[in-house]
């Protein structure tokens, strides 16, 4: 017979949810990962690693009637023929867009740990701090101090590179040998540089292994080759994800069990033990429900769908969603705003070039309401940098045909440089999602509603970026310099969080500084639910922190029996 009873339940196989049960299984607990989508296996099932562009039949460009039957997920800059394998069909996984919102999910076994973009800096004191500061959400219950231990802790584990820049907004961490960046992006760092006393552009932080260590090498990895085709999965194992590095290091130790195909219903709360006691899944083969029971249950299935589980988990003593005495389930909901970029072209070093293809960039750490609010909207925003020379820049770039025109594309084209922002977003109680009363997905449960939009905080925000990023384009010398704003619906940024946010007051908060539901404490939310504020970082590395921080305190709780 099939074990039901586990010491614990990890909800989500993806970038949080590995961590967590890498973390749970080292210290010798039973763990039980439950993951919707169909199992994925580092190496076997990456078909399209090594694949050629020429060994798609549409030459990695998506037929229309691929787009016309995903037109939200094909939105996304990480889907294509060579990819399309490990993100949602749209049709089969349906949800209710009040304002427009485009939800970007991969279920599969590794979730999005492998599409994601590897971006991994750490908060600052300013992110956790300016809520309280500034007067928006409510105060964080942690400061940087609590979390950087357990940044270092994963940044070893899983690999990242980056530059020790010594930065109070862009905090140092452990880091492998940094990408070089490209001879045009040298002369922009320069400039800004001389220009701003307050703009530092930094070679930036990301789970690439550069230069792997013996604990990436016996994960199975090895070193990043730059080719930068990552969203395929990687055959080296150059980049982190949950199926290269935390779930088969969790399977060594014998205390993994993953079970695939497992739509996560509710989690099971028992009135008389005043605890939640299981979880209930609807199998996706069979559609049966069955029932899995552990002391310790921890919600990693990604920002929305931990939403959904918790607010259809009903009973008797929680009518309204898990813990969710003071109505907040679901509220509260931001993201990160990716709407606006700009770039140009640099006229000079014709005679530099750049070898590899660098899967990464540098960035401008946020100089934006640091030590005061110094502009007109609350936030911050983060500013990628990117360059490249394509021959395609060419102006003639269309109208060349045959040996002319082959042989001009094996000459580089001039260099384009640009920027583009990753900005704070204000959470704000009416952007917020809640379940249908009368629709319900493929398995039976409600479906999502999600009622989440910009406002004039994030206009000007963008207003802002585009300002000042073309300013530096053109202190830097670039010309023709164009500014786009692409209005895109929230979602597109795949950064979305809140909803079930930590606090330290259970009347305005759902969980502790632990991540564990205050009235409910078997229960932990460590992925983008937990979020009290977006900050301008990439948040992933901080959702696998506090995964790691609160497998070892659920740990430490069940020791002393006070999970039992
Ligand atoms: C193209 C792209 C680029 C990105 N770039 C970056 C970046 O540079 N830096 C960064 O920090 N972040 C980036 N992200 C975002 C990053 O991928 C997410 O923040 C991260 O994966 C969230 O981790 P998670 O564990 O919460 O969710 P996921 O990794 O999505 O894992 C959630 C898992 O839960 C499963 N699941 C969902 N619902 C259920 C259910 N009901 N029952 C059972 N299982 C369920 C899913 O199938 C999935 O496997 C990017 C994402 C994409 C797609
Ligand atoms: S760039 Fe590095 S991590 Fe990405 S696919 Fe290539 S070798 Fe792998």
């Amino acid at each position: 017979m099939e074990n039901k009873i586990f010491d614990a339940i990890v909800v989500g196989s993806g970038i949080s949810g590995g961590w967590a049960a890498k973390e749970l299984c080292e210290l010798g607990v039973k763990t039980l990962v439950l993951e919707r989508g169909r199992n994925i296996e580092h190496l076997k099932d990456y078909p399209t690693a090594t694949k050629n562009p020429w060994d798609f039949p549409h030459r990695m460009q998506e037929p229309k009637a691929v787009l016309d039957e995903n037109p939200v997920i094909s939105k996304c800059y990480a889907f294509g023929e060579d990819t399309q394998h490990f993100f949602v069909k749209d049709k089969e996984h349906p949800y209710i867009q009040e304002k427009p919102f485009d939800w970007i999910r991969g279920y599969q076994v590794g979730g999005k740990s492998i599409t994601w973009g590897r971006a991994c800096q750490r908060w600052s004191n300013f992110e956790f701090s300016a809520p309280q500061r500034y007067g928006y959400a409510v105060d964080w219950p942690i400061r940087y101090e609590d979390i950087a231990p357990w940044y270092s802790h994963v940044e070893r584990f899983a690999g990242i590179c980056g530059g020790k820049d010594g930065l109070e907004a862009l905090p140092d961490g452990e880091y492998l040998e940094p990408f070089e960046m490209s001879a045009v992006e040298q002369e922009i760092q320069k400039k800004i540089s001389t220009h701003y006393k307050d703009r530092f552009m930094v070679r930036t932080r990301w789970a690439h292994l550069t230069k792997p260590e013996p604990i990436h090498l016996e994960q199975g990895r090895g070193q990043c080759q730059a080719r930068d085709l990552c969203t395929r999965g990687c055959p080296f194992g150059g980049y982190f994800s949950s199926v290269s590095s935390t779930l088969p290091w969790a399977k060594k130790t014998g205390n993994l069990t993953i079970r695939p195909h497992s739509v996560v219903h509710s989690i099971i709360y028992d009135d008389q033990k005043g605890k939640a006691v299981g979880v209930k899944i609807i199998d996706a083969l069979t559609n049966q429900e069955v029932d899995y029971f552990a002391k310790v249950i921890f919600l990693n299935a990604a920002c929305l769908n931990t939403n959904l589980i918790l607010l259809n988990s009903k009973s008797h003593r929680f009518p309204n969603g898990l813990g969710n005495d003071n109505g907040l389930l679901g509220k509260f909901m931001a993201f990160q705003n990716y709407r606006a970029s700009v770039y140009g072209t640099y006229d000079g070093l014709k005679d530099a070039y750049y070898y590899g293809r660098n899967p990464t960039n540098p960035i401008i750490a946020n100089y934006r309401n640091l030590h005061k609010q110094d502009t007109d909207y609350l936030g911050g925003f983060l500013t990628f940098v990117f360059s490249n020379r394509s021959p395609e820049f060419r102006n003639n770039r269309n109208q060349g045909i045959g040996g002319d025109y082959k042989d001009s594309l094996t000459e580089p084209g001039p260099w384009r440089a640009g920027m583009f922002m990753q900005g704070e977003t204000i959470p704000k109680e009416s952007n917020h999602v809640r379940l249908s009363a009368d629709q319900k997905d493929p398995w039976g449960i409600p479906q999502l509603i999600t009622s989440v939009g910009y406002d004039d905080n994030d206009d000007k925000m963008v207003a802002d970026f585009l300002t000042q990023s073309a300013e530096m384009l053109e202190v830097a010398g670039l010309r023709d310099i164009v500014k786009n704003d692409t209005h895109q619906a929230p979602g597109l940024d795949i950064h979305e969080m809140g909803g079930c946010r930590m606090g330290h007051d259970p009347k305005t908060s759902l969980l502790n500084k632990f991540n564990q539901l205050h009235l409910c404490q078997n229960v932990f939310v460590t992925d983008g639910a937990c979020m009290t504020s977006t900050g301008n970082q990439s948040p992933s590395i901080l959702y696998m922190a506090f995964a790691a921080r609160a497998a070892h305190h659920a740990v430490e709780e069940m020791t002393k029996g006070n999970i039992v």
